[in-house]
């Protein structure tokens, strides 16, 4: 029986990341004279919403790309947005677009993801990537099971055969996390608020990525001994904290891996929309035929 699980340190993986993306960033700019630069859209004043733009524009800064904030009020029309996107789409300057979700009400969320240039597309949510991913396919990938995939890698173990359990199956984690897992031959089960028994589910899993949006809801105790565990999961507690959806500390004693909340797959997800953003710009200046040619993509 072991003793305690190694704590992934999502922090430290992702700033190494961002230290990577940087010097990329850098010799982009040397010598190709392109400074890879991020458009957000934010309706209204959504104040999670806000501390993610915040976020996400603090990250860009400290790896020397552009950050553009569209920031438009909360009664602004669909068409108004889709006007904006379509600038968006034939700025030369612009290499990534993404819109802050959620949308006020009168927006179709729909419309205006299939509205971005998929290659602009850095969330990896338009249905041309998304389509893409499951055939297996290159394209634009979502930030947040990316860094996931990131955060297992650095485990350094591999998945071919093993039973991977997501808990969850929305269009941004649980669903694109199961097409990525498959693609590394995981056998993969997709758990969702209709499934019957959970922690059964659960405890037969090697790799578990739990992304519900409930406080603590999976016990240690479901945790099969020497399983990695991956909490996207961030809820916030009645003392005012973060918790994720795994109970951390009864996990943490039969878990190999897990990862913290915060600390874990938050940072990873940043750092997946950076590396997307300098992806779509070096593929741009490919597609454009200017002078550079760089090997990581
Ligand atoms: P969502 O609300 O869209 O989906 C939640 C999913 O949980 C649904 O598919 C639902 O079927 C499932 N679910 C609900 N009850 C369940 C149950 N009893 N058993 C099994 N599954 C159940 O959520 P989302 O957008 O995928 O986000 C999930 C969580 O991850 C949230 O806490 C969110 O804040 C967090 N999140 C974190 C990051 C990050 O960067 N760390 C990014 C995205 C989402």
């Amino acid at each position: 029986m072991h003793n305690k699980a190694n704590i992934i340190n999502g922090k430290e993986i992702a700033l190494k990341v961002k230290a990577d993306l940087k010097a990329d960033v850098e010799a982009l700019k040397r010598e190709a004279g392109v400074i890879p630069c991020l458009a957000v859209v934010l309706v209204g004043e959504n104040p999670a919403s806000r501390v993610y733009v915040r976020n996400k524009a603090k990250a860009s800064e400290d790896t020397g790309i552009k950050f553009l904030l569209h920031a438009m009020p909360l009664d602004t029309k669909e068409e108004t947005l889709l006007g904006l996107i379509s600038t968006l789409n034939d700025a030369n300057d612009v290499h990534g677009i993404i819109v802050q979700l959620p949308l006020p009400q009168q927006i179709d969320s729909d419309s205006l993801l299939e509205a971005i240039d998929p290659k602009k597309d850095v969330d990896g949510f338009h249905p041309y990537n998304m389509g893409r991913l499951v055939t297996g396919s290159p394209c634009m990938q979502p930030c947040t099971p990316l860094g996931v995939m990131g955060l297992i890698d650095s485990t350094g173990v591999d998945l071919s055969g093993k039973e991977a359990v997501i808990a969850g199956r929305s269009n941004i984690v649980g669903k694109p996390m199961a097409m990525m897992l498959l693609k590394r031959n995981a056998t993969v089960t997709i758990c969702h608020s209709r499934t019957l028994d959970l922690p059964a589910c659960i405890s037969r899993a090697d790799l578990v990525v739990a992304a519900i949006g409930r406080e603590r809801f999976i016990k240690g105790e479901w945790i099969r001994p020497g399983a990695i565990v991956i909490d996207v999961g961030i809820n916030r507690t009645a003392e005012g904290g973060l918790a994720g959806d795994v109970d951390f500390e009864g996990a943490l004693k039969r878990a190999s891996f897990i990862t913290p909340v915060p600390g874990g797959v938050g940072p990873m997800t940043v750092a997946m929309l950076l590396k997307n953003t300098v992806a779509a710009a070096k593929a741009r200046i490919k597609a454009t035929g200017q002078r550079a040619s760089f090997k990581r993509a």
